[in-house]
């Protein structure tokens, strides 16, 4: 490690500058996934956008090696260093909501669980992901979507401004008026461009509570009820959206014993309307096969992204592979019957997210997020405890991700991307790259923001 000097720093920063051994240093750099277990030179905590560009200053002026940190849920690992800087933007946990404009002003500190109990004081919420755990900010930078991503489309697309620090150091403010083609390129542009210190959404009327809940087959009966799922979704309405899931039942008592170790297909069922119409367009989804469990109650947004955090803890090992899939095919339905039944890793995840909705209704060069029309999402999210499983775990989880890749568009959501697929950068971003990169060359021409999905500056 460098021995740095951070006296000139403690000055400038009214957050905590912390290094090894110090108080807060594990927590500043600690990540969800436990494999980037990375020992950064200096961690800055930041609670204030000057302490931003105090930060961003002090490692421009040394060429200190930069990585930013907010909710910790970077699957790249990008959010931890060894070595050099990191800014925490943990500590800055600002939430306004505006209930008479329905917007929400919000610091990149904040999770999607810190985040969605207080809108919904108001009846309100805006497109959050499937995870509470997961920051907003690295999420709606990337593009974003879950549960009411259909209805309302996709974070970007209720991105109504930021506030941002640029690489020389200047605060800056980007929305459709102000640099909007810096705008532009930070919705789905990932953190490429500067480090942004706060959002401002568009919020919509959600709830007080939604129709969801989760229903659970035998693995065997997952090839008819696809198919069946498949037709379903073509006439879904936005207001509804559904996620197959395949996952290992844990051997908790919450689940019946026989089950324990199964791999099953778990629909993950959502509907923005607790009432009748929700539970009409449900039905036929409840009403599908023969399930072992079924749960599909009325209950608070807030609380749906919650169901599934227990089951991804953090500090564990986790892995990430995922394509955007033309449909749902019987040769689909067949490639994952072959994978899923060897489903490797206790915390391993694989699911289909379904497109159509609002965000198929926007132009793909409307924002830097490109991919408006892919039917499906296909996501694996592999985990395990121990480093003598990485091998194993890896293994399965590459073999089910390239048997996928015939059915694959070639394009992926860049919030997905692994450590090592630094190859697939340009596929993430499409045909909006090359914009990308002159955008890069104007804000970031060093690219001191490179611990990203990094976009090289043009020529
Ligand atoms: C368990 C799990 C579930 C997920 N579920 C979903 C889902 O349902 N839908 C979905 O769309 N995505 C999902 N994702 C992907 C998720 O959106 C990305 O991992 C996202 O980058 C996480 O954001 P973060 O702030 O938590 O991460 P971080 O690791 O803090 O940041 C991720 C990246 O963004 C950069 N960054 C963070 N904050 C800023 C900032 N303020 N300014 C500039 N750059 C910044 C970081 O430098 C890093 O490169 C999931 C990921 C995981 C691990």
């Amino acid at each position: 490690m460098t021995e740095i000097s951070t006296d000139e720093l403690n000055a400038a920063i009214n957050g905590e500058v912390v290094t090894s051994g110090v108080e807060g240093y594990d927590q500043g750099r600690a990540i969800w996934n436990g494999r980037f277990d990375r020992r950064p030179d200096v961690v800055v905590r930041c609670v204030s956008a000057d302490d931003v560009k105090a930060a961003v200053d002090f490692a421009r002026t040394r060429g200190l090696p930069l990585a930013v940190k907010a909710g910790g849920h970077s699957n790249a690992g990008h959010s931890a260093i060894e070595g050099g800087l990191l800014i925490d933007l943990g500590p800055m946990k600002g939430i306004s909501v505006d209930p008479a404009m329905k917007t929400a002003r919000v610091e990149p500190g904040v999770k999607w669980g810190e985040f969605n109990p207080i809108a919904e004081q108001h009846g309100l919420a805006t497109p959050g992901g499937t995870i509470s755990t997961v920051g907003v900010a690295g999420f709606t930078l990337g593009g974003g979507s879950g549960y009411l991503t259909r209805k309302h489309g996709m974070a970007v697309d209720n991105l109504l401004s930021v506030e941002l620090v640029t690489a020389d150091g200047r605060i800056v403010r980007a929305s459709a008026d102000e640099n909007p083609d810096l705008f532009w390129g930070l919705r789905g542009g990932g953190g490429n461009f500067g480090i942004v210190t706060a959002f401002e959404f568009r919020l919509h009327e959600v709830g007080p509570e939604v129709l969801a809940g989760q229903i659970m087959h035998r693995l065997e009966d997952a090839p008819e009820l696809l198919r069946s799922f498949r037709e379903f979704m073509a006439n879904a309405p936005d207001e509804l959206q559904c996620y197959p899931f395949f996952l290992r039942i844990p051997p908790i008592d919450a689940f019946p014993e026989e089950f324990h170790g199964q791999v099953v297909l778990d629909f993950v069922v959502f509907h923005t309307d607790a009432g009748p119409d929700g539970e009409a367009a449900l039905r036929p989804l409840i009403e599908l096969g023969d399930p072992v469990i079924s749960a599909v109650a009325p209950q608070s947004y807030s609380s749906v992204m919650e169901a599934f955090d227990a089951g991804l803890p953090a500090g564990q090992r986790y892995g990430s592979r995922a394509h955007y899939l033309t449909g749902i095919t019987d040769d689909v339905i067949e490639t994952i019957m072959t994978h899923a039944a060897g489903m490797a890793g206790p915390f391993t995840v694989a699911y289909l997210d379904p497109g159509g909705g609002a965000p198929s209704r926007v132009d793909p060069s409307a924002t830097a997020f490109p991919h408006r029309d892919a039917a499906f999402g296909f996501h694996i999210i592999s985990g395990w405890m121990d480093s003598d499983q990485d091998d194993e775990v890896s293994a399965w989880a590459d073999a089910f991700h390239q048997a996928m890749s015939r059915h694959a568009t070639g394009g992926v959501y860049v919030n997905l991307l692994g450590p090592d697929e630094t190859d697939r950068v340009r596929a993430a971003y499409g045909d909006n790259f090359e914009r990308l990169a002159e955008l890069k060359k104007k804000w970031d021409p060093d690219n001191l923001f490179r611990s990203t999905y990094n976009v090289k500056p043009s020529g």
